[in-house]
């Protein structure tokens, strides 16, 4: 295939950052957490980096073309000429056209969305049960990870808490705002015929094997079409 430009969107709690990274080691592309490399950017203190800095010692959200500017950098880095995972933008139709036109400079698309489409009952449960040790931020989970007494982290004894973000409330205002701006750009992928929706609601290592069998067939379709 001749790039593989990837988009991932799910819900909080979908395990998109355990794919991202699972895809980075398979298919060797960089895999693009956005907070992660504005963080970068600021670290290493480039123009973007130092403009990012400001909107963020403001406590102001960094704006778009800013982000952009970010992934573009990193998209002319030759680490992404065969194609990158970008996980966490776009979140909104106008971002995603933005990105587009930025893109379209370099002659580049995004070759897949995938979406790993979980139910809004799996994220309560999956983001309801995890507790986070007060002292050192160890996670565990009641359900899937719970720690050997309960409230107690296992690694240093400290107290386990729930997080804000992980509090019922929290989590239906997030899933709320997940819906409101994601579902149209669910849409906008779909109509531009490069969405690909994967069952999220099982363990990573299928919804992995999932994704590479979806990616698997997009090469097929382009070998074909050659
Ligand atoms: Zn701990």
């Amino acid at each position: 295939m001749s790039e593989l430009n990837l988009i991932l969107l799910g819900p909080p709690g979908s395990g998109k950052g355990t794919q991202g990274e699972k895809l980075q080691e398979d298919l060797r592309l960089p895999y693009y957490a956005t907070g992660d490399i504005l963080r970068a950017a600021v670290r290493e203190g480039t123009e973007l980096g130092k403009k990012a800095k400001e909107y963020m010692d403001a406590g102001d959200l960094v704006p778009d073309e800013v982000i952009i500017g970010v992934i573009i950098e990193r998209l002319e880095d030759s680490e992404a000429s065969d194609g990158f995972i970008l996980d966490g933008f776009p979140r909104t139709v106008p971002q995603a056209e933005a990105l587009e036109d930025e893109m379209g400079k370099l002659g580049r698309t995004i070759t897949a969305a995938i979406l790993i489409d979980v139910p809004d009952d799996e994220v309560a449960r999956r983001l309801g049960g995890r507790r986070t040790c007060e002292a050192e931020g160890h996670v565990f989970h009641v359900e899937f990870n719970p720690p050997e007494k309960d409230g107690v982290c296992d690694l240093d004894g400290s107290k386990l808490i729930v997080r804000d973000d992980d509090k019922p409330e929290v989590i239906r205002k997030r899933l709320q705002t997940y819906h409101a701006k994601t579902e149209p750009l669910v849409d906008y992928y779909e109509d531009q015929g490069i969405l690909q929706r994967v069952k999220g609601d099982e363990p990573p290592d299928d919804v992995g094997e999932r994704i590479r069998g979806l990616l698997a067939t997009l090469r097929r379709e382009e070998e074909m079409e050659i």
